[in-house]
């Protein structure tokens, strides 16, 4: 999957928005298609199956209530009848009942996919070898007449006799005569008729007799289809050079939009070879998965260019561009040709993707032990793009923000999250790409993968980011957060709806797969791990994949080292439940030691919808490793693993003295919480504030995360959370800084408007006043990780009110405003002294930035200054801002929903925002809706701060007047949850933080 849309501005302070605009790599969100108005599929998750999936028709949604009447007497017949009516008669909410699912795990070996089978391609012909041609008509008239036009020709081999071939086909007009034709002409196989099933976009074609195992046919197709700036499937991508606007042809065809470009067998694992034949005009060029081997005159201006044959690939994975983009080359150590594509007057902005793309292929080819199969690999950077990037195999498609870097303009997290990008989508060269997933519930395999293995690949090119310690703010803890909510999902979900496809393109796939996938590997041991991988991946080559195939490799590698791990047993407790435990240790008289574990939950009073019942009862198989004070060991290996294995308590023999510490989960490798007395709480805080050097910075990230939210969910006391960032005064690392101001934003959040925001601002201000140096706005010689730190601490500052900072982002501010060709701020600090500048200045400032921000060439910059733009004070302008999200010449249309999240952040603009999301909701659904994690972001955004009752009394109110909220519904649920944690936050915390801000003298 490609690559999540991120925020990816280093020094976005607090002032926005929350923890998805942060310092390091960014937040993974992921790709979502679009599929906009496409209802195939639903049918089948109103199937009532005894072992695969539960349907329980609640009868509550008016829509559903003649579906679900007497469903228990229904044959599933009569229920997907029902409910194919009732679509029929329009109604578009009716999947809120029809897919209301309860999920038991499968408890026999069929796969969910087979459960789901008739939402599926039948499979007894399929496709050996596509010939495609195709023609983008975007040079004359307007741009809303674009078209293209194509041919495709399907060898298909048959596998059982059959009177039909059924391929999918969506959004496009079959313009000649469908033929088929038997290979060997004896067989006299003709086109019959041919019927389209719009819900399920299958186009199924008869034949005049029937197919025959073994027998080969051609399937000819002739079409034509829209050239929209949809960002899905083949689309019109355009960007202005001097006024004029200049167009280009562009692909994203996950999840399942190959079907919008021609006709095919469009699922994962249903791979054939490819023939591409893209035609242009003469002034542009074209690209694809494989070389290019011929181009031929057609006349006109027009030229053929024909590519390679692929290998065996996932229709998901072609990609088809035509632009008048440049590029810069260079060649891999094996031999790779590796060019970097742009706009030219971008292209100069590659050269550190390329740098780092062909050292990472070389060395993803040698840890799995496979050459990189592709004779060449591309990557291109798009003005227009949904996802961070899509990993097309031989042709990686990126948002300019993930792939361009300029020395001068960006910033070392802009640095960082190119690297990290270009790394995950290189990873998928092999999982995902080499071997696919079976079907799309599988997707957090590849996704989870791809979000570990990117941090070894920058680690390979940048080993001083310390890319293994940063993974625990940017992946464990942060995904804790959503995976301690009831509203949470299990990482592998049954899936068939294009739109339950889409919504588990989220943290949990992306985030918890990466933190789990980390903890494999810890308890397996490197080499067990490495060795393990590289036989999957050599077993299922060109093949497709279950989840399985990789527990019985690393298992079957274990069983040969001895180790003896069954990984399935263990990896299940990990995937086929939702959230994850909280280790209780203590140390008992006798210097033992006791575990216990229970599910974490933020809120134990959470209603569990039990839309996802756990197989185990909510009982893990943890690898537990521990040190103590006397015996202090950071260096843990699966040698130090205790394990529990789904126990409730456990005992381990030791002889730890009664006066040490004791600190469980060593750099955090296991995914779970640790807890301990208040006791050891007190002696763990103390050793902080005496020698907080003693432990390593990953483990004070830890204990710092895991007492603010066990604090959350009252597990401890919250005077023993706000005792772990007393030290910080004399923390210099980032990752606990990191750990920290995630906790602290929270709780500037939440006193954003209360009467205790001047003391706590004090408290901060104090907090960072050791540490920042204004001189930092604008000189450089920093590290990597130091001026991650300086990033943090110098927002911080000037948002606090640190008068220096705020002079000098002033100061700066105003001498670039006099020459704007020579800004003299320092590009990893731009943001804050964008935002401070215009925070405390007038129209002038926020007038100069919106110009500098329409003119930038540079999209990292581009960005910053979009966010910036949200800092003012002054209500109109922000109310004007909000204006431009409508207006695509003023904000992309990409950027619309950030923008509005951004305002929301400014505590100035959270009220408009919210006004404004509500009173355009209609417009926003049907403009943004269709990118669903977008749209669900939006949501989580606007409404993160809503802490009170008369806040909720909103929400509720809004989501009764709104029962079909669409692509919003889970987000906007899962809004009201977050709420009301919030309203317990203040009713349970408000006092004691008010106690503790006086006790040191802030209040
Ligand atoms: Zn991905």
């Amino acid at each position: 999957m490609g690559k999540a849309e991120s925020f990816d501005f280093s020094d976005m302070a607090k002032y926005n928005s929350d923890a998805e605009l942060t310092p390091g790599n960014g937040k993974k969100g992921c790709f979502i298609s679009v599929l906009v108005g496409i209802l195939l599929f639903f049918l089948v998750v109103c199937l009532v199956i005894g072992v695969g999936l539960l349907v329980y028709f609640a009868g509550k949604d008016k829509n559903c209530s003649d579906a679900s009447a007497g469903s228990e007497s229904s044959s599933v017949a009569e229920l997907i009848d029902k409910c194919k009516d009732l679509i029929d008669n329009g109604e578009s909410s009716v999947c809120d009942t029809c897919r209301r699912t309860t999920t038991t795990i499968p408890s026999s070996t069929q796969s969910p996919a087979a459960i789901l089978q008739n939402v599926r391609l039948p499979r007894a012909v399929l496709p050996e070898l596509y010939t495609v041609g195709l023609q983008p008509n975007m040079y004359d008239g307007p741009p809303e007449m674009f078209t293209f036009n194509g041919t495709v020709r399907i060898r298909v081999k048959c596998h059982q006799t059959t009177n039909n071939i059924t391929v999918h086909i969506n959004k496009l007009n079959l313009t000649e005569k469908i033929r088929v034709t038997g290979v060997d002409p004896s067989d006299g196989i003709h086109y019959k008729n041919h019927e389209i099933d719009t819900k399920r976009q299958f186009l199924i074609i008869y034949t005049n007799s029937p197919l025959l195992p073994g027998h080969y046919y051609d399937l000819d197709l002739s079409f034509i289809g829209p050239l929209k700036d949809d960002l899905h499937g083949l689309y019109l991508s355009s960007y202005k050079r001097n006024n004029q606007i200049v167009y280009a042809a562009t692909t994203q065809f996950q999840a399942t939009d190959l079907r919008k470009a021609f006709p095919c067998f469009d699922e994962p694992a249903i791979k054939a070879k490819f023939d591409i034949t893209l035609v242009r005009k003469n002034h542009m060029t074209s690209l694809s998965n494989m070389p290019k081997i011929s181009s031929e005159s057609r006349g006109n201006g027009w030229i053929a260019d024909r590519f390679n044959t692929t290998p065996p690939v996932s229709t998901y994975l072609l990609a088809f561009i035509i632009c008048d983009f440049q590029y810069k080359e260079d060649m891999t150590a094996n031999d790779v040709r590796y060019r970097a594509w742009a706009r030219p007057e971008a292209v100069n902005q590659t050269e550190y993707a390329l740098s780092v793309g062909t050292k990472i292929l070389t060395y993803f080819e040698n840890y799995f032990g496979i050459p990189f199969p592709l004779p060449k690999q591309d990557m291109i950077a798009l003005p227009d793009f949904a996802a961070g990037a899509m990993e097309n195999w031989g042709l990686i498609t990126y948002r300019e923000t993930a792939m361009l870097y300029d020395p001068q303009e960006s910033s070392e997290s802009n640095k960082q999250r190119v690297a990290v990008v270009v790394s995950h989508e290189l990873a998928h060269q092999w999982f995902g790409n080499l071997v696919s997933p079976s079907w799309w519930d599988d997707l957090w395999l590849n996704e989870g993968f791809a979000s570990f293995v990117e941090y070894m690949g920058v680690d390979h090119v940048h080993p001083d980011w310390k890319m293994f310690d940063q993974i625990v703010v940017e992946d464990v803890q942060d995904v804790f957060n959503f995976d301690g909510l009831v509203t949470s999902h299990p990482v592998y979900v049954p899936v068939a709806h294009p739109d339950q496809i889409n919504e588990i393109f989220d943290r949990i796939s992306y985030g918890k797969g990466a933190s789990i996938i980390r903890m494999m590997r810890f308890f397996l041991g490197e080499e067990t791990f490495r060795e393990g991988l590289k036989k999957y991946l050599q077993n299922l080559a060109y093949k497709a994949a279950f989840h399985d195939d990789l527990w019985f490799a690393l298992g079957n590698q274990s069983a040969l080292e001895n180790k003896g791990l069954n990984v399935k047993e263990i990896m299940d407790t990990w995937t086929l439940q939702m959230n994850y435990p909280v280790v209780k240790v203590t140390i008992m008289a006798d210097g033992s030691i006791q575990i216990t574990q229970k599910r974490y939950l933020r809120d134990y009073g959470a209603v569990d919808p039990l839309k996802f019942i756990s197989p185990f009862n909510y009982h893990w198989e943890i690898p537990f490793t521990y040190t103590t004070k006397s015996n202090i060991n950071f260096n843990v290996t699966d040698a130090d693993i205790h394990w529990m294995h789904k126990t409730e308590t456990e005992t381990i023999s030791a002889n730890v003295p009664g006066s040490d510490w004791i600190l469980g989960n060593v750099m955090q490798y296991g995914y779970y919480r640790v807890t301990y007395s208040n006791d050891n709480w007190n002696k763990l805080i103390n050793q902080l504030d005496e020698d907080h050097k003693v432990f390593h910075p990953i483990n004070r990230a830890q204990i710092i995360n895991d007492a603010w939210n066990l604090a959350m969910s009252g597990d401890i006391s919250m005077t023993i959370a706000l005792k772990t960032v007393n030290y910080l005064d004399k923390e210099k690392e980032f990752i606990p800084w990191k750990a920290s101001l995630r906790e602290l934003g929270y709780v500037d959040s939440m006193l954003e408007r209360t009467a205790l925001y001047g003391p706590f601002s004090n408290f901060m201000k104090k907090k960072v006043s050791g540490i920042f140096n204004s001189s930092s706005l604008s000189s450089s010689n920093m590290t990597h990780l130091e001026s991650f730190v300086n990033t943090l601490i110098a927002a911080e500052a000037c948002k606090y009110g640190i008068q220096s900072c705020i002079d000098e982002a002033s100061r700066l501010f105003h001498l670039w405003m006099a020459k704007p060709t020579e800004n003299p701020i320092r590009s990893s600090v731009r943001l804050t002294v964008y935002c401070s500048a215009i925070r405390h200045g007038d129209i002038k400032e926020w007038d100069f930035a919106y110009k500098m921000y329409q003119e930038s060439n540079v999209a990292a910059e581009k960005s910053r200054l979009m966010i910036a733009l949200s800092c003012s004070k002054e209500v109109w302008v922000l109310s004007r801002y909000l204006q431009y999200t409508k207006i695509s010449s003023e904000i992309r249309k990409q950027d619309a929903t950030n923008v509005i999240v951004y305002i929301s952040g400014n505590a100035v603009g959270r009220s408009l925002a919210w006004d404004f999301v509500r009173s355009n909701w209609d417009y926003l659904l049907k403009e943004q809706g269709s990118v669903l994690y977008k749209f669900a972001r939006l949501v989580a955004g606007i409404l993160a701060k809503f802490n009170t009752r008369y806040d909720l009394q909103q929400l509720e109110d809004f989501l009764k007047s709104h029962p079909d909220m669409g692509s919003g519904t889970r987000a906007f649920q899962q809004a009201i949850e977050k709420t009301k944690s919030n309203i317990r936050w203040m009713d349970t915390n408000y006092d004691i933080v008010k106690q503790w801000l006086a006790d040191q003298n802030f209040l």
